[in-house]
């Protein structure tokens, strides 16, 4: 039997999954251009991002290794501030933030995004302007709040009663008077291509419209002498490819902002529509670009405001994944290649769950190839694993790798600069990843790899 034939109907079809893998790729070495990062090619054969072969990378700094094509990185948030030209990009540090990737967001002309202690302790430390920095989180400590207050943060977004009692004394107590938008929800919830847009909200963020919850979140912060509201925020969700679920939202809030406008006699000046925006995992995704996004957002919001007889607010967005996604790519080294005769082929890698969680968390799909060398060898049906001690520690769920893939070869898996390294850990004590930086033909560690006596670091016996 071929190896990528689906033996549906054969002996194993009872044990198979019930979702029939794709179908193996015409060339297993072409790179996708909206998957891979913009200056990944094949030479010789060999993967090179920013000019620089991944056995030269692995060679220098070892497997598991995050390459991040700066050049990529810069660009996309380039193509943010370009598109949203009156508007203000945010970009959300959780999906990675290190002080290099803090400083070519600055550079860019992006303001940023954190949402904890830590992450504004790294922005700070990399030089960002507290000014230009949006503090976020549902439940931040009054440490964090006073640390944010004294830097000077540009923007507190506001997410609770509590928060707005905690904030005003800290406030109060240092005779500041931070700016703040408040964090409402709207009953859109959009994941990838679909969107549903409820009454009521059941979850953790935010204050909904639809309760009253988020009207007494603005009359309590108009009554607080130290806390000056500026605007609303609302974000809806993560990897989206269209822009009704952000239209439906918009439309919310905007009407909120009538109403406020109407009973309080109040112009709220900003609004925040959160960030959310999707990438290509797989050549089967399909992103929009930041221009039609935000012809698209603008519109609405400014279509909304026309019919409202209200001033048009400055709009802000927040894109993380969709600057940094693309720019990352994941090399491991391969270190077994087992065939579970008549099924597929499990590539187990020198990493797994704990530099991607995604895949096991969200059911993510990505993309991966054979990286080290070219191969015509013919596909094989895979299943790209890691080395932890679970079954469901699982990077690529499907996959075609050459039939004459060993151990020792560099596999990459494209698409994985958000949301990877800033959710990695330390499980079965693995040290995590170094990142590096590439460009122009050489690379540079901006973080290093963890070792071992980074792991006893802490365990104080
Ligand atoms: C996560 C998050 C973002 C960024 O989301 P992406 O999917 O990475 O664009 C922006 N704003 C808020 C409030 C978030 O929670």
């Amino acid at each position: 039997m071929s190896r990528y034939a689906h033996p549906a109907g054969s002996r194993h079809a009872e044990i198979l999954p019930e979702d029939n893998p794709p179908l193996p790729p015409e060339d297993l070495n072409a790179l996708d251009p909206r998957v891979w990062p913009a200056t990944a090619r094949r030479t010789g054969g060999e993967l090179t991002v920013g000019g620089v072969g991944v056995r030269e990378l692995a060679a220098t700094h070892g497997t598991p290794l995050f390459v991040m094509d700066e050049e990529d990185f810069r660009g996309r948030a380039r193509d943010y501030r370009t598109a949203f030209s009156d508007a203000d990009v945010y970009y959300a540090g959780k999906a990675l933030l290190t002080k290099a990737v803090a400083r070519w967001v600055n550079e860019e002309g992006l303001k940023l995004d954190v949402c904890s202690g830590g992450e504004l302790t790294v922005a700070l430390a990399a030089g960002v302007p507290a000014e230009r920095i949006g503090m976020h989180g549902n439940n931040k400590s009054a440490a964090e709040l006073r640390r944010a207050v004294e830097a000077g943060v540009g923007r507190v977004i506001i997410d609770s009663l509590d928060e707005i009692e905690r904030l005003g004394a800290i406030a109060a107590e240092l005779g500041a008077r931070p700016k703040v938008l408040i964090r409402v929800t709207t009953g859109v919830e959009a994941h990838t291509h679909e969107f549903v847009a409820t009454a009521h909200d059941d979850q953790k963020f935010g204050f909904a419209m639809s309760t009253g919850a988020a009207a007494e979140a603005v009359r309590r912060v108009l009554a607080a002498p130290h806390l000056e509201l500026v605007g609303l925020h609302s974000h809806i969700g993560s990897q989206i490819f269209d822009t009704s679920g952000f239209e439906v939202a918009a439309r919310r809030v905007t009407r909120f902002l009538t109403g406020v406008h109407e009973e309080l006699g109040v112009t709220l000046a900003e609004l925040d529509l959160g960030g959310g925006l999707g990438i290509a995992y797989t050549s089967g995704d399909d992103p929009l670009d930041p221009k039609t996004i935000a012809g698209s957002l603008t519109s609405i919001v400014r279509r909304e405001c026309e019919e409202a007889g209200l001033p048009v607010p400055r709009i802000a967005v927040e894109p993380g994944r969709a600057i940094a996604g693309p720019a990352g790519i994941t090399v491991y080294e391969v270190g077994t290649v087992k065939d579970v005769e008549g099924i597929r082929t499990y590539v187990s890698v020198d990493g797994g769950m704990s530099d991607n969680i995604r895949t096991a968390l969200y059911g993510s799909e990505y993309t991966s190839q054979l990286v080290s060398r070219e191969s015509d060898a013919e596909p094989m049906l895979s299943r790209l694993v890691g080395k932890h001690c679970e079954s469901g520690d699982i990077i690529v769920h499907d996959l075609y790798l050459p039939a004459d893939l060993r151990p020792g070869d560099l596999v990459a898996v494209a698409a994985t600069g958000a949301y990877c390294y800033s959710m990695a850990s330390n499980y079965n004590h693995l040290p995590r990843p170094a990142m590096v930086a590439v460009r122009g033909g050489s690379s540079r560690v901006i973080v290093r790899r963890e070792n071992e006596e980074d792991l006893l670091r802490l365990d104080v016996g």
